[in-house]
């Protein structure tokens, strides 16, 4: 099996772009090949025989691309409904839709789509239509019982993010109101008598009451799939009253597994190490390394190429590929695209590449055991991102990726004792994140009482408590704890963290709207800076060139705003082609990152068209600063800090110590009070994205929550 499976690669790598009858033909050919593919059958009679169910199955095995077109095959999208699928990521939604729209030879967003934030890919004939769980989540707001929908499958369930958790315990509801029929009675005449259970008076107003709330309803029952790679089914199944579970077998060879003899100081160097190794001494088979984030991709990205410009001519058949979710997505379907023969590909990815997205090829996994996890300190109320070791359960599924096609090798860059220690799985998201976005949406589904909510597993009170307090400061919430009118509605309309979204509206009132729009979409992407290892002092040297006095926020804008300069200089005479190349020229001369920045403007239009819908007053206040960091301290007031006698700050929200992170353009000035938007735990707590304010201003413009600090 192992080398049929090879040939079909070589195949599939030497057919040629143009030829798409041929190229249909081989995906019809690997489709069969699928394990899913011997169970077609079984599984849409169960889908059929069950409202819910959930599959659990190898990663790899086919069951995010098949199994929708296998309902669609099956009619489940008669009538004009449609199939959704939810993914953790939107890397998986993006890329999965394409390769469903590729077999089943439709162009994307016709009958197959995705649906991320700030890139909506569907039409109105979409009938299998991909998208993040967080969407899906949005969509409710507008369409509370998901009407258009026969199916929707919750994917990766077993990742428990957040958005999935709110999710089952929504579609839990939905599937309840849906599958109760309406009665239909048959007029066969008039009854004069008034009694009886049924008399007509009472019959009538029973079900003219149910039929207004059923109103838009759509009575065809939701079918439920939870799906997902290494999951206990049995948790989810009692969750969901009993619901049957299959599993999908896989198709596993045997992975050997390498651990480093002692622990290693720098697990990047490490990694670039056993790249090479790989590379130079071991046999074809592309290579899968798991990062923390873009700015280490990016980083190994640079170091590698550097290695192989030392390599001699004839030996320079390495080619890295990175994927992770901030990529634009006609990126990230780079590391599908097979590389030339004789030549191999080594993929830089975060932990999306360990269950969500399959890549084809790979037979070596490097693996430093970490991932970058989002953490919340219940009593301080922060949220912040920190690499943490990964769990037994991720270790094993990321190994799991080297032995897909043939056996595989699988290099832990740690040491053997080190594993045990791992905890058995990961905490569900829930139970570690701030809530304040997943309360505010639940109250603008009508779900009041947070606390009685059927979530899977209960967040602790202390954090639903901290989330409803923040939404109170920011007047998303009344004092009974009722969505505010308009300010929570706006908020929740906004597809942004409440935060940003209070800031926007707050910046309609300072006459600074323009400038937040900016703010919150750079803000909204990984690193605006390019800052190599090896060039740190130039990539300096070259962000002074930006840098604002005031602060980061405004420096953002400085870049964003060069960036309008020089495309409108090159946009009068360039192609499209040509003005995204000067762009990326411009950028790499200036020490900007060009992905980042490009999805900054890309999520900068996209709220643009948000903000507009709502009729806020977009303005711009020109050069008066002074008024926009108002506008940022009346914003981010929650996340303000003092400075202390010996240069840390304390956080006025809780007494917590910070330093202001060296990449801020005001490490150096540190002024007395600072408002930032971003905690980053490393060795240090260090906050990012930090502006200069005048401590007056906090009892001036935030006295809910000043004035009684005292
Ligand atoms: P599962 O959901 O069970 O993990 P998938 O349905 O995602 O499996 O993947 C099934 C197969 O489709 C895999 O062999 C994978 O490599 C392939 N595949 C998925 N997306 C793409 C793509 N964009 N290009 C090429 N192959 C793909
Ligand atoms: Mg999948």
């Amino acid at each position: 099996m192992a080398s049929n499976a090879e040939n079909m690669k070589r195949k599939g790598n030497s057919i040629s772009i143009d030829d798409g009858r041929k190229k249909l033909r081989i995906i019809e050919q690997q489709r069969k090949y699928l394990p899913i593919a011997t169970v077609e059958k079984e599984l849409v009679e169960k889908v059929q025989n069950n409202q819910t169910l959930i599959i659990v199955g190898e990663t790899g095995s086919g069951k995010t691309t098949q199994l929708p077109q296998y309902l669609f095959n099956a009619g489940f999208c008669r009538d004009g409904n449609v199939i959704g699928i939810t993914q953790p990521r939107h890397v998986a939604a993006v890329t999965v839709a394409k390769r469903v729209a590729e077999e089943c030879g439709v162009q994307l967003g016709q009958s197959v789509g995705y649906s991320i934030r700030f890139d909506d890919m569907t039409s109105s004939s979409t009938r299998i239509k991909y998208m993040t769980d967080g969407l899906l989540l949005r969509e409710a707001l507008l369409d509370p019982f998901l009407s258009k929908y026969s199916v929707i499958i919750v994917d990766e369930a077993h990742e428990r993010t957040i958005h999935t958790d709110v999710l089952l315990g929504l579609l839990k509801k939905v599937q309840k109101v849906r599958s109760q029929s309406p009665i239909e009675y048959q007029k066969v005449g008039t009854v004069k008598t008034n009694d009886g259970p049924l008399s007509g008076k009472e019959n009538g107003a029973q079900s003219a009451s149910f039929l207004k709330l059923c109103q838009g309803v759509n009575f065809l029952p939701l079918k439920l799939i939870i799906m997902s790679a290494s999951l206990d089914p049995r948790m989810f199944s009692e969750y969901f009253d009993g619901a049957s579970y299959v599993y999908v077998r896989g198709r596993q060879f045997p992975v050997n597994i390498y651990y480093t003899q002692h622990a290693e100081s720098d697990y990047v160097d490490a990694a670039m190490i056993t790249i090479f190794q790989i590379y130079l001494e071991e046999g074809p088979g592309d290579i899968l390394v798991f990062l923390t984030g873009q700015e280490e991709i990016e980083a190994v990205e640079g170091l590698i190429q550097e290695q192989i410009r030392q390599l001699p001519a004839g030996n320079q058949k390495l080619v890295a590929v990175p994927i992770y979710s901030s990529l634009p997505s006609n990126q990230q379907m780079k590391v599908f695209i097979p590389v030339p023969d004789g030549f191999r590909k080594v993929i830089l990815a975060t932990n999306i590449a360990e269950t969500s997205v399959t890549i084809p090829g790979i037979k070596y996994v490097i693996d430093p055991g970490l991932v970058k996890a989002r953490t919340y300190n219940q009593q301080t109320g922060i949220e912040s991102l920190v690499v943490v070791p990964t769990s037994k359960a991720q270790a094993v599924q990321r190994s799991g990726r080297a032995g897909r096609e043939g056996p595989g090798k699988c290099f832990r860059i740690y040491p053997e004792n080190e594993f045990a220690k791992l905890a058995d799985s990961t905490v569900p998201e829930i139970k570690r994140c701030n809530l304040s976005n997943v309360v505010l949406q639940l109250k603008a589904l009508g779900v009041d009482d947070i606390v009685g909510f059927d979530f899977m597993e209960n967040p602790s009170r202390i954090s639903i408590n901290k989330s409803l307090e923040e939404l109170l400061l920011l007047g998303a919430l009344t004092d009974d704890y009722k969505l505010s009118d308009p300010i929570g509605h706006q908020m929740a309309r906004l597809p942004l963290d409440p935060m940003y979204g209070k800031a926007l509206i707050v910046a309609s009132q300072f006459n600074c709207l323009e400038e937040m729009l900016i703010t919150v979409a750079m803000l909204s992407v990984e690193s605006i800076f390019y800052r190599p290892r090896e060039k740190l002092e130039e990539s300096r040297m070259a962000m002074k060139h930006f840098s604002s006095p005031e602060g980061d926020h405004i420096t953002l804008i400085n870049v964003y705003r060069s960036s309008d300069e020089f495309l409108e200089k090159i946009r009068i005479s360039s192609s499209k082609n040509k003005i995204l190349k000067n762009l990326r020229k411009w950028c790499e001369e200036n020490f900007i990152n060009s992905r980042s920045l490009r999805h900054a403007r890309d999520i900068h239009s996209q709220i643009r068209r948000h903000v507009e819908q709502m009729g806020l007053c977009i303005a711009s206040c020109g050069d008066d600063m002074l008024s926009f960091r108002r506008c940022l301290a009346a914003s981010f007031f929650l996340n303000a800090a003092l400075r202390q006698p010996e240069g840390t700050y304390r956080a006025l929200a809780n007494g917590q110590v910070v330093q202001i992170h060296p990449f801020s353009v005001l490490f150096q000035a540190k002024p007395v009070c600072i408002i930032f938007n971003e905690l980053v735990r490393t060795n240090n707590n260090y906050i990012r994205n930090v502006t200069r304010i005048d401590p007056l201003w906090l009892p001036e413009l935030a006295p809910q929550y000043y004035a009684t600090q005292g």
